[in-house]
């Protein structure tokens, strides 16, 4: 299986003034962890790291236990545009491929196992989880608008796994009519191609603030 990991973030909102998959956690970089626990699913054998120039050198060298077994691909100035850029530079004899985020490095591997074995039977599928508060959409003004049924509601994670040439297509079709979307899962839902929810669990976090990176840190030193 194919693995692609979107790393090409600036990492704004945690306020460290890099790259927050560069911060140490328990000695090592965030995305070493997240790089660790890929590879310790057994059926991932070729990764693609997607991140910025600028960022290329520290990134290799927190991560060179790994260096020989990744290759390195050029990001874009969002998300979407470094996914694009992964797909497009995929080996060629890649026919399904997995996207996990660079900042959720508390992944289980058993859970990547699993997402290899469904995405063999599905052409499109995400980790998510239910949704345990109650949801409010809400206006501009910040007043509610309404409440969704939380039983239809989940949390979108990654993984999420595609087969390659319906990926390349959507994003494709994207960059046609300029859609612009936080996760691949959207494209497929845009063109109303199935897209399969795998049950995931509640550790799987993204880093995203401060707070999250406390957890993630606990988490690491007593696992
Ligand atoms: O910003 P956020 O945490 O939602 O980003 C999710 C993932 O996408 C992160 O792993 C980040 O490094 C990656 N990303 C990217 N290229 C961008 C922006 C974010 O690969 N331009």
């Amino acid at each position: 299986m194919h693995l692609l990991i979107p790393a090409a973030g600036s990492g704004s909102r945690m306020k460290a003034g890099k790259n927050k998959l560069l911060i140490k956690l328990k000695n090592e970089s965030l995305i070493y962890w997240t790089i660790k626990k890929v590879f310790l699913s057994k059926y991932i054998s070729w990764v693609g790291i997607i991140g910025q120039q600028h960022d290329k050198d520290e990134i290799m060298h927190s991560i060179k236990e790994f260096s020989d077994r990744v290759s390195w691909i050029q990001g874009g100035d969002t998300r979407q545009e470094s996914v694009r850029n992964g797909i497009n530079n995929l080996p060629i004899n890649a026919t399904k491929v997995l996207i996990h985020d660079g900042a959720r490095c508390l992944i289980k591997p058993e859970l990547i196992d699993k997402c290899s074995e469904e995405l063999k039977l599905n052409d499109a599928l995400i980790v998510a989880l239910k949704v345990t508060d109650t949801i409010k959409v809400a206006n501009e003004n910040q007043i509610i608008k309404e409440t969704p049924d939380r039983n239809f509601l989940w949390a979108a994670q990654t993984p999420q796994g595609f087969l390659v040439s319906k990926l390349k297509k959507a994003h494709q079709t994207a960059l046609d009519n300029g859609w612009s979307v936080t996760d691949d899962a959207s494209l497929f839902e845009r063109l109303n191609l199935a897209v399969r929810i795998i049950e995931g669990d509640s550790t799987n976090i993204k880093i995203t603030n401060p707070f999250d990176l406390k957890i993630a840190s606990l988490f690491l030193e007593t696992n």
